[in-house]
């Protein structure tokens, strides 16, 4: 070490002077044994919340038998997560990864490759939109396409164009002979919970049927129950070629995959794609104790009912505190209140009331709960959220003329 001054981490993230030591459900203990009401979830990663009983045992059990083998083997816990995968989506076939990104780079590939094994290799772009957020690899930051995750890296890489949120126009003419695919998030996650509406949804399916272009869908926040459905395409009765998961599949584990038909996976053939971490017998069990849980019949309509108590509780504090806040956005429990003041302050004052969540973009500060957050446990936020909002309201009197 050359300066013992310096701290040994990277500066790339702000954070906050809070140390977790321990978790329990929607609850999480600092080495101070303060206890925080957790609406951020590791940010929609933890989807049942911490210390789950049953996601415990899982881990434990695989830990005790084997850790890690090579994808160069038949891994069975694959097989078994992959079926119940395919079982409950459109999808025919899953590569497993270790994260969000790289669920999102294999999405990329298989669109490309598809239209290279069709004998059209110039079909290599895909349309993205403003707002996006889709990771931190090279190809991901270019999907992304905003300045401030690519600027400084080199050049960006090709084959990624963006056009407006929402518009259809835009994308139409966006359209070329060279796309090969259109990726999208169905609600966007960090660019402030904006949701497509299911009728741009359809009219986006159908451009890429009349095209021959693939629909490719970023799941990776609002997937696995996080909007009330399994995943958040559903609600619009679509489905895509291709959808990248991960955060919630592996309720902090870490674990992506991708799905993806038959057809449009057809060009991903032994040799073209590997991973080595991806789809380890550790991660398979936690993903396959995950979906034990969430697979009950009760699972989704709680998470709609208790989505449905947040939403009204934020629709109360916007008609008491229109000097705060002044939007719901996004869907189920991805969701989030668009802010008057700035969300990084009312994020502050959340924190001061012991509760935890993000901030995304768009001014809007985001609330993920674990998705097994009860009905009282969610009256306990609404109860917190108010008091850090009546607080700021105090501070920030309404300006009348
Ligand atoms: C978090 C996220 C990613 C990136 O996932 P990592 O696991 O951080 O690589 C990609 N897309 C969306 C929509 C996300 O929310």
């Amino acid at each position: 070490m050359t300066d013992a001054t310096v701290h040994p981490l990277y500066e790339t993230y702000n954070r906050a002077a809070l140390r977790f030591e321990r978790g329990e459900g929607i609850w999480l203990i600092t080495d101070k044994g303060e206890r925080y009401l957790d609406f951020a979830a590791g940010i929609a990663v933890n989807a049942l919340g911490h210390n789950h009983p049953h996601l415990v045992t899982a881990l434990k059990d695989q830990a005790d038998k084997l850790w890690h083998v090579s994808n160069i083997y038949e891994v069975p816990g694959q097989e078994k997560l992959a079926k119940r995968l395919t079982e409950n989506t459109f999808a025919d076939r899953v590569f497993f990864t270790n994260s969000g990104a790289e669920a999102l780079e294999c999405a990329i590939k298989t669109a490309r490759r598809y239209h290279f094994v069709n004998g059209q290799p110039e079909r290599y772009r895909i349309i993205t939109f403003d707002g996006a957020f889709h990771g931190r690899t090279l190809a991901t930051i270019a999907a992304t396409g905003q300045e401030k995750y690519l600027e400084g890296f080199g050049p960006k890489v090709d084959g990624f164009d963006q056009v407006p949120f929402g518009d259809e126009e835009a994308l139409k003419a966006a359209v070329t002979n060279e796309t090969a695919g259109i990726l999208l998030e169905p609600v966007q996650g960090e660019g402030g919970l904006r949701p497509f509406t299911d009728e741009m949804l359809r009219a986006i399916r159908q451009l890429c049927d009349d095209n021959g272009i693939l629909l490719i869908m970023d799941e990776v926040q609002s997937g696995v129950g996080r909007t009330g459905r399994m995943f958040a395409h559903e609600w619009a009765g679509i489905t895509p070629d291709i959808m990248a998961i991960a955060k919630g599949i592996g309720g902090g584990f870490p674990l992506g995959a991708c799905l993806a038909t038959a057809e449009a996976s057809k060009g991903m053939t032994a040799g073209t794609h590997g991973t080595t971490y991806g789809g380890n017998p550790l991660a398979m069990a936690v993903g396959n104790a995950v979906l034990d849980v969430m697979l009950d019949d009760e699972f989704l309509p709680h998470v709609q009912k208790i989505a449905l108590i947040l939403k009204q509780g934020f629709a109360s504090l916007i008609d008491r505190f229109p000097n705060i806040v002044s939007e719901v956005r996004g869907r189920g429990l991805l969701i989030g209140l668009k802010c008057v003041v700035p969300n990084t302050m009312l994020l502050q004052a959340v924190r001061d009331e012991h509760m935890l969540a993000v901030t995304a973009g768009d001014n809007v500060l985001r609330l993920l709960p674990p998705l097994v957050t009860t009905e009282e446990e969610a009256r306990e936020a609404l109860k917190r959220l108010e008091t850090a909002v009546e607080r700021l309201s105090v501070a920030n009197p309404v300006k009348t003329a």
